[in-house]
């Protein structure tokens, strides 16, 4: 095994299974995916340690843990059809892609969007589709999702991820009243207008720029 390999397996061994995800299909994705390949090249030594690492236009690939926690919040299965609003690196989109049936991933960022487009081609990820665009719009081309994931801080819940959910459906989202911290939230679509919401954890994310998002400076 390589010292990546290794590295992998230490990393969801100490930084998810003993911090209480559970999820099997979660813990075989991320056991999986090479997290190296989604970052840059003379950053690779530093892949599996348990934080968030730069990933160009100002943005940042998640950390480990907080990628796990959030989709085993998304409770997938197989046959699912699932939205995911900040591509950045592609690292979540290709975890959830090994799990369901299909994913449909929006960048605001050209370059991050054909950049990750790019590396899906490349390891044979190949049902994951990306949007260049303005996800807090979603991507109502193929709405209806059973699930959907935002990787970026909003100031609130944007009501068209929610529209585009399935009822049943689950959209997991860091929300916060300032651009510095937020409450990571699933939100159920329990009926055709509405929701019922659960606080999962405090986290820190960048921010969800965008029209139903915060607006750009
Ligand atoms: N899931 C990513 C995390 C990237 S950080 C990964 O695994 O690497 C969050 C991303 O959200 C950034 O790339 C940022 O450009 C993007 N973003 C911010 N606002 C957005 C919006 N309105 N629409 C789409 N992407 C957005």
């Amino acid at each position: 095994m390589t010292r990546l390999a290794q590295q992998k397996e230490k990393m969801v061994e100490n930084h998810l299974r003993r911090r209480g995800i559970r999820d099997k299909a979660v813990l075989e994705a991320m056991a999986e995916v090479p997290r190296e390949k989604f970052i840059p090249e003379d950053m690779a030594h530093l892949a599996y340690n348990d934080s968030p690492l730069p990933i160009g236009e100002g943005q940042t690939i998640s950390q480990p843990y907080i990628v796990a926690l959030m989709i085993q919040a998304m409770e997938l299965s197989a046959q699912d059809r699932v939205l995911d609003i900040g591509t950045g690196s592609g690292y979540a989109a290709a975890i959830i892609s090994r799990i369901v049936k299909a994913i449909y991933s929006v960048e605001r960022y050209q370059t991050l969007a054909e950049t990750a487009k790019e590396r899906f081609h490349r390891l044979g990820y190949d049902n994951i589709h990306v949007l260049y665009g303005d996800g807090t719009q979603g991507w109502p081309e193929h709405a209806p999702y059973d699930a959907a994931v935002v990787a970026a801080g909003s100031p609130d819940i944007p009501q068209p991820l929610v529209d585009q959910l399935v009822i049943g459906g689950r959209l997991v989202i860091p929300v916060g009243s300032t651009q510095q911290f937020q409450e990571l939230l699933r939100v159920r679509r329990t009926g055709e207008s509405e929701v019922k919401e659960e606080r999962l954890t405090s986290v820190r994310f960048v921010p969800l720029v965008g029209e139903a998002g915060w607006k750009e400076a």
